[in-house]
C-alpha cells in the first residue's frame, strides 16, 4: 500500500524501539503520523538484552502482556565475571525492589521490533517499511518534511509539523547537520553473533546475562541467553585493536574467546549460527536534540556503550518523553526547539549516570566488587543504575564516594 498523505503532522524516520514508541503515543494522542523504516521487517538488529525500567513504557504502550506471553527467557539479574575469572554474586533485580518491574526479557530484535512496529499501527500510526528517507526538507532553520523513496516508487516529498529523526546509528539528521560527536574515550568496536548449544545457568539464572572481562582485562564478551536454544555472544574491544590489525573478524573472535576461558567453557557444544557481524565506533553524542521542527531520539541522539544493555530502555525512554512534548507543542501550535526537547536536560541528566558508569567500567584498576566493599550501603544505588533507574530516586548519590576513588585510583597509576 502506497502512502496515503502528501503531509501529517509528524514524520518519524526510523521504525526500531525509538521511532515506534514515538509513533505509537503521537498517534494514541490523535495526531497524523507516518513512520518510515528503510529496512523490510522484521529484521536483524543487535541489542537484545532489555534494562528492567523498560516496563514502564511497555506498560504505556499497551505490550506488557505480549511480552508475558512470549517465548522470550526472563532476565532476573546481571553477572560480571572479572578477569581473574571470578564471578559476581549476580544482581538480582527483585532483591531491590519487589515488583514485576524487577525483571525484564531478553529479545530477538527481529521480533520484538516488528511487535513494537506493529503496536504503532494498531494504535493509528500509518507504518511503512522498505521506506528509506532520504533527507529532511528545510524552509530557513526549521524542518518542513522529508523527502522519502517507498519501495519501487519515485522518491516523494512529504510535508509535516514536525520530523522525529529515530534513524539509530545511522543518525540522519545529527550527521547532515555535523552535530554528532564521537566519545574520543569509548572508541570501540564489536563483533558478534548468535550460537547455538551454549551452556547456560539453570533455574533463577538461566536467563541471566553475563558479562565476563578477557584475562588482560582489554576486552569484554557478553553471553546473553535468547529462546530455545540460542545465546548472543559478542566481545567489545578498542577498535584499533580488534580491527586494524590485519586479522578477520573470525580470528580476532576466536583470540579473544581464548582469553576467555569461563566464556570457551560455556561454548565447547556449541555451534554458531550465521556469520559474525562487525560494528564500530559506536559511541556519540549529537550536540543539541533538536531544532525548530525536528527533534533526535535513541540512538540517532546518541548512544553510550553496550555494557549495561542501556540502549533500548533509553531510546523506548527518549521516545516516550519526546513523543509527550511533541503532543503539548503541537496542541499549542508551537513546535519551537525549545518546546519539542523540554524533556532533553532531564534526559541527559539521567543518561550521564549511565556514561559516568560505563566510564568506571573502562578504568582499569576499578572493581565494582571492591568499591561495593569499602561502600556497602552504595548497593541499591548501583541496583538503580544496572535497573535504569536514573530519571527518579537518588542513584546520582553514589558518585559522591565512586568520583573521588576512580580519581585516586588513576591518580595512584599516574605517580
Ligand atoms: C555492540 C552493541 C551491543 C548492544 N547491545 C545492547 C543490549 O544488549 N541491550 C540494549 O538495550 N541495547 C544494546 N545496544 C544498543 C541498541 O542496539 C540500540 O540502542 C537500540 O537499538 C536503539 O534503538 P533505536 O530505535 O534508537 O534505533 P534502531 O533500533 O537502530 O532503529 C533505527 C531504525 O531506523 C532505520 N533507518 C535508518 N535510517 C533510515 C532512513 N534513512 N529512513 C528510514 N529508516 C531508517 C533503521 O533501519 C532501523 O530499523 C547495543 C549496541 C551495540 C552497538
Amino acid at each position: 500500500m502506497s502512502i496515503a498523505h502528501d503531509s501529517y503532522d509528524v514524520v518519524v524516520i526510523g521504525g526500531g524501539p525509538a521511532g515506534s514508541t514515538a509513533a505509537a503515543l503521537l498517534a494514541e494522542a490523535g495526531h497524523r503520523v507516518l513512520l518510515a523504516e528503510r529496512e523490510q521487517f522484521p529484521r536483524f538488529h543487535v541489542g537484545e538484552s532489555l534494562m528492567p525500567e523498560t516496563y514502564w513504557t511497555f506498560k504505556r504502550l499497551g505490550v506488557l502482556d505480549r511480552l508475558k506471553a512470549s517465548r522470550c527467557p526472563r532476565k532476573l539479574s546481571v553477572q560480571f565475571v572479572s578477569h581473574t575469572g571470578k564471578a559476581s554474586t549476580p544482581f538480582y533485580f527483585f532483591k531491590h525492589r519487589d515488583h514485576e518491574c524487577s525483571q525484564t526479557w531478553q529479545v530477538l530484535r527481529g521480533e520484538f521490533d516488528q511487535m513494537l512496529f506493529d503496536n504503532a499501527a494498531a494504535k493509528g500510526a500509518e507504518c511503512h517499511d522498505q521506506t528509506r528517507v532520504i533527507d529532511v526538507l528545510f524552509e530557513g532553520r526549521r524542518a518542513v518534511g522529508v523527502r522519502l523513496k517507498h519501495r519501487d516508487e519515485e522518491p516523494r516529498a512529504i510535508r509535516c509539523r514536525v520530523v522525529v529523526d529515530a534513524s539509530g546509528q545511522q543518525s540522519l539528521l545529527a550527521n547532515r547537520l555535523g552535530i554528532r560527536d564521537p566519545n574520543p574515550r569509548l572508541r570501540k568496536a564489536s563483533i558478534w553473533g548468535h550460537y547455538l548449544g551454549a551452556r547456560r545457568d539453570t533455574g533463577i539464572d538461566e536467563g541471566a546475562t553475563i558479562i565476563l572481562h578477557t584475562q588482560n582485562k582489554r576486552s569484554w564478551f557478553w553471553f546473553i541467553p535468547l529462546e530455545g536454544d540460542r545465546a548472543s555472544i559478542g566481545v567489545v574491544g578498542d577498535v584499533d585493536r580488534m580491527l586494524k590489525s590485519g586479522r578477520s573478524p573470525d580470528e580476532v573472535f576466536a583470540d579473544e574467546l581464548e582469553r576467555c576461558p569461563a566464556l570457551a567453557e560455556r561454548l565447547t557444544n556449541a555451534q554458531r549460527q550465521g556469520p559474525l557481524r562487525v560494528v564500530r565506533d559506536f559511541s556519540y553524542l549529537a550536540r543539541q536534540p533538536a531544532g525548530d521542527g525536528w527533534v533526535l531520539i535513541g540512538d540517532a541522539l546518541g548512544f553510550l556503550d553496550p555494557v549495561y544493555s542501556s540502549g533500548v530502555f533509553l531510546a523506548l525512554k527518549s521516545g516516550e518523553m519526546a513523543a509527550d512534548a511533541i503532543h503539548e507543542a503541537l496542541r499549542q501550535d508551537d513546535t519551537s526547539a525549545q518546546r519539542i526537547a523540554c524533556w532533553a536536560p532531564q534526559f541527559m541528566r539521567g543518561l550521564t549516570l549511565i556514561r559516568k558508569l560505563v566510564e568506571a567500567f573502562y578504568v582499569d584498576q576499578f572493581s565494582f566488587g571492591q568499591f561495593m566493599k569499602a561502600y556497602p550501603h552504595h548497593r541499591g544505588r548501583l541496583t538503580d543504575l544496572l535497573i535504569g533507574r536514573v530519571f527518579d530516586g537518588d542513584a546520582a548519590a553514589i558518585f559522591d564516594d565512586m568520583d573521588p576513588w576512580i580519581a585516586s585510583l588513576t591518580n595512584a597509576q599516574a605517580t
